[in-house]
């Protein structure tokens, strides 16, 4: 194992985070759940200490800069710095509106905005909070949770029957793009940031429709958080390589 790390997991309290926090914590690291319902991230993060994790949580929703200013604070208080970002909370469509309703044909820009101010503008919010505790550590490293339903090799494959959701899909792109624009700017100062695609996994997020299981989602955001510092920047992978972007 590489030395103890201090991770975060944004929306950890729940589905591939929740399982990304678990397998981060058995390999032996310190883990902060970030939950936009602290309570909720405190059930989660009760349990995985019952399991002999060192997890704790904190108040993190991505939307609202306070929140995650604070939660940044705290940090820094509780552990002076933060080896692993790992930026997974995320949103499929508004609640109270379904995939359906994002189509071109029949999308609501307000809806298109609600899915982008989580997926995209609150990992940039995150990053940049964190950022100077990250610059903290011997080897930083950041990791975005995308999809391979942003390629746009998937979204220009005309044969593909996957639900086009002009918010979920564009914004899983712009989050790739935003990954390797961080990867790039940030290389000079050696922190590591890569993308991954967890597969189509059993989750809320799609109604339990995925194939894969939280586990084996959580597998790549682990791996490309507990790379060493000669490790890859401005890659996207899923379980089998490379994915196209
Ligand atoms: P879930 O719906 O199970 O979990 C999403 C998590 O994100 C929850 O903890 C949720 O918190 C949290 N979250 C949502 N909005 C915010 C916010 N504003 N601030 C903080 N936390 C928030 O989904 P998954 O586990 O499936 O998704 C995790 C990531 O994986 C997402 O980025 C998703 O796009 C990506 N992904 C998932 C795939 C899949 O097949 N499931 C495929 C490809 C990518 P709360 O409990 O409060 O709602």
């Amino acid at each position: 194992m590489n030395d103890p790390m201090i991770a975060l997991v944004t929306g950890g309290n729940k589905g591939i985070g929740r399982e990304i926090a678990a397998q981060l914590a058995d390999l032996g690291h310190t883990v902060v759940i970030g939950a936009r319902s602290l309570e909720r991230g405190e059930v989660a993060a009760a349990e995985l200490r019952a399991a002999g994790g060192d997890v704790t949580a904190v108040a993190l929703d991505v939307t609202d800069t306070a929140s995650v200013h604070a939660a940044a604070d705290t940090i820094r208080r509780r552990f002076g710095r933060l080896d692993a970002l790992i930026n997974n909370a995320g949103i499929s469509h508004r609640p109270g509106a379904d995939f359906a309703g994002q189509s071109p044909r029949s999308a609501d820009v307000e809806h298109v905005r609600f899915v982008f101010e989580t997926n995209v503008f609150g990992v940039i919010t995150v990053t940049s909070a964190f950022l100077p505790l990250l610059r903290r550590s011997t080897v930083p490293r950041i990791v975005n949770v995308s999809s391979s339903a942003g390629s746009l090799t998937a979204i220009s494959d005309f044969a593909n029957t996957d639900p086009i959701a002009l918010g979920y899909v564009p914004s899983k792109t712009a989050l790739t793009a935003v990954t390797m624009m961080y990867a790039r700017d940030l290389i000079g100062e050696r922190i590591l940031v890569n993308a991954v695609c967890p597969g189509f996994v059993a989750t809320d997020l799609n109604n339990h429709r995925g194939v894969r299981t939280p586990a084996e989602g959580a597998a790549s955001a682990v791996r490309m958080a507990t790379i060493d510092a000669d490790g890859p920047t401005g890659t996207f992978t899923d379980d089998d390589g490379p994915v196209a972007w």
